[in-house]
């Protein structure tokens, strides 16, 4: 993994290698590159032994030409403020690509959460969404959640909103629990839509995915998600990986049996029906029919990407192949189903649960299930269409070349004013 490669420096390589192929004013195009606004705050909260502590946060809002600003809130050590730039530019594309009415935001906190007791996130969590406050509503900006948060979170933010604001507004925040206004389908959206992606693009080949082997890196709610439900189509899950190593076996194993095990011993490593350990490295180097990225940025450089076997790669991460990764696989025989269409599926259940929040009216899973399969299936076929007659180099550029020119379209409609 290139620990070098400035996320915000790949989006805006992504909108220029894109660009080249638009008709489009160069001073649109350099607008649509740039974060609207950036909220960076200090957060000083008590712990549970009476100290402060001091957690650096921030908020991105990228662009709000087509909706309300919209993405999640990441908690990791390794935050960065170019990250979280990044990360609500590629919101912005992404609700573009599958054309859902919102523009693109995302936060994150300086913290790993593993070494706090669940008050201290709690006050944590609070304290930020007190900051927010301001400047996020169902109108305004709408956060989710994203790596190492989920509806315990969402929950907390809503709740903090809510008293602070003396309203109800479910809306302002999605991904909660069913009871405080989420959705069906909403936990597993990210994952179903990476294995959707994944159909598509093994039709599109003419693969079968009865069979197949597949290759997943990264064992969090989007990578263990995928791996069950790519099971369930009937594809061999042969190698899955975490943050502690990767596991391994020809044979396949069953995705449930490796997430009982992490979440009894903290890791897939030493799950006995795939005993075969293996590096990250090598996880994403294995001679499979598809491989699942599902962790961080990055995880697919230049000289990984040169060792790359699999015929198929659906981006369940945000950003896990990095510009140069791309630039060599554009040359192999590989179709690499890009994030902001493959996991494009947690958006837009998030954009189904405020829907059902606002009409106070609530869908059953199939119907969310079915809603979200459409979407998925229309936008790769969108995409197809622009990279086969345009003759586009990778269906990441055709992604960009159609969400750019919606978003553009909306900008430029919108005009600049004073
Ligand atoms: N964090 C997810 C993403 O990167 C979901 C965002 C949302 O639901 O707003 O797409």
């Amino acid at each position: 993994m290139s620990d070098g490669v400035n996320p915000f420096e790949s989006l805006q390589e992504q909108i220029d290698d894109a660009g080249a192929f638009i008709d489009i004013d160069d001073d649109v195009l350099a607008r649509l590159k740039q974060p609207e606004r950036v909220l960076e705050t200090n957060l000083s909260v008590e712990m549970d032994d009476g100290s402060i502590e001091t957690f650096t946060a921030f908020r991105s809002q990228f662009n709000g030409d087509r909706g309300p600003y919209k993405g999640g809130i990441r908690y990791h050590p390794n935050v960065t403020r170019d990250e979280v730039k990044a990360l609500s530019g590629w919101m912005v594309y992404k609700c573009a690509t599958v054309g859902i009415p919102f523009g693109g935001g995302k936060g994150g906190i300086i913290i790993d959460p593993s070494e706090y007791s669940e008050s201290e996130l709690e006050r944590i969590t609070r304290s930020f969404a007190r900051e927010l406050r301001p400047m996020i509503g169902e109108d305004l900006d709408i956060p989710a959640p994203d790596v190492n948060t989920g509806q315990r979170e969402m929950n907390w933010i809503k709740d903090t909103y809510e008293t602070l604001e003396n309203t109800t507004e479910p809306g302002v925040i999605t991904g909660k629990d069913i009871s405080s206004g989420g959705s069906e389908g909403r936990v597993e959206a990210t994952g179903r839509s990476t294995v959707v992606a994944a159909r598509e693009a093994f039709d599109y080949l003419d693969k079968d995915l009865d069979g197949a082997t597949v290759a997943v890196q990264g064992y969090g709610n989007a990578g263990w998600i995928a791996a069950k439900l790519i099971d369930e189509m009937g594809a061999s899950v042969v190698a899955v990986s975490d943050s502690s190593g990767g596991i391994y076996n020809a044979e396949g194993f069953d995705p449930v049996a490796a997430k009982d095990h992490k979440n009894e011993t903290g890791s897939v490593v030493g799950f006995g029906d795939a005993d075969e350990e293996l590096t990250n490295d090598e996880l994403l180097t294995l001679d499979v029919d598809l491989l699942i990225p599902a962790a961080l940025e990055n995880a697919i450089d230049e000289s990984i990407a040169r060792d790359i076997k699999a015929d198929v790669i659906s981006e369940a991460a945000n950003g896990p192949i990095t510009p140069q990764g791309d630039a060599v696989l554009e040359n192999k025989d590989v179709i690499v189903v890009p994030d902001i269409l493959a996991n494009a599926g947690g958006v837009t259940v998030s954009y189904f649960e405020w829907v059902q929040n606002r009409q106070r009216f609530y869908w059953s899973e199939e119907r969310v299930n079915e809603q979200l399969d459409e979407i998925i299936v229309d936008s790769f076929d969108t995409l197809i269409e622009a990279y086969e007659d345009h003759d586009l180099p990778s269906l990441r550029v055709a992604a960009y070349v159609v969400s750019i020119q919606r978003v553009a379209t909306a900008f430029e409609e919108g005009g600049v004013w004073p």
